[in-house]
């Protein structure tokens, strides 16, 4: 299944909340959930009846889906590696999701939307332990060191970060901002997971 490359705006609003994809924009009065509250298309308003249990599951699925920028395919081998883990699926599943390296450089306010931070990856920003990872679903480890390429520090985007990204950092991570250095002091708990994901939803939908 190809990547979605429509409006990121249309997708908050078929989830009915923000799912922060815009960076800037998702803070200010333009965001489309606060300024069109109802889901996209011509049949949006209908659309707003009650939802069968099934339904109910399939959107958290979708919201959690989108908001970390992952396929279906991909979301399904999260949640068997998540199933297959000492613990409970649905914080096993959650933290998969964190741990990936587009989403720490999110929550570390080194990309101002989990979009950018992909691509930031992507284009090889990024190192983790002295290594360049272009890859956004790497998963990080506890003791992961991650930093901004020598030669992109340079680059204006990173040079405004260093005084300060704006960003609360979790406790799982600690950030440098002058360095542009990060280390993953542990792995995330569920408590860490800054979006309102009802995680076991998506496992009763797996489930069935
Ligand atoms: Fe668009 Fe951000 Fe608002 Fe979502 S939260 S609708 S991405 S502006």
């Amino acid at each position: 299944m190809a990547r979605y490359t429509g409006s990121v705006c249309r997708l908050c609003r078929r989830e009915g909340t923000k799912l922060f994809l815009k960076g800037e924009r998702c803070f200010s009065a333009k965001c489309a959930v606060s300024a069109r509250p109802t889901p996209p298309g011509q049949h949006g308003q209908a659309r707003q009846k009650k939802m069968s249990e099934y339904g109910t599951q399939l959107r958290e699925k979708q919201k959690a889906r989108r908001a970390y920028g992952v396929l279906e395919g991909q979301f399904v081998r999260y949640y068997e590696k998540a199933a297959s883990m000492k613990g409970v699926t649905g914080d096993n599943l959650l933290q998969l999701l964190e741990r990936r390296l587009d989403n720490v450089v999110y929550r570390l306010g080194l990309g101002a939307s989990r979009p950018q931070a992909r691509q930031l990856v992507r284009h090889g920003h990024i190192l983790v332990n002295g290594k360049k990872v272009d890859i956004p679903s790497y998963l990080v480890s506890a003791n992961d060191v991650i930093t901004v390429r020598a030669r992109s520090k340079e680059q204006v985007h990173f040079k405004n970060l260093r005084e300060g990204t704006g960003r609360i950092v979790p406790k799982w991570l600690t950030l440098d901002a002058e360095n542009l250095t990060a280390t993953v002091t542990a792995l995330p708990t569920r408590e860490d997971v800054d979006l309102s994901i009802e995680e076991h939803l998506i496992v009763e939908l797996y489930s069935r």
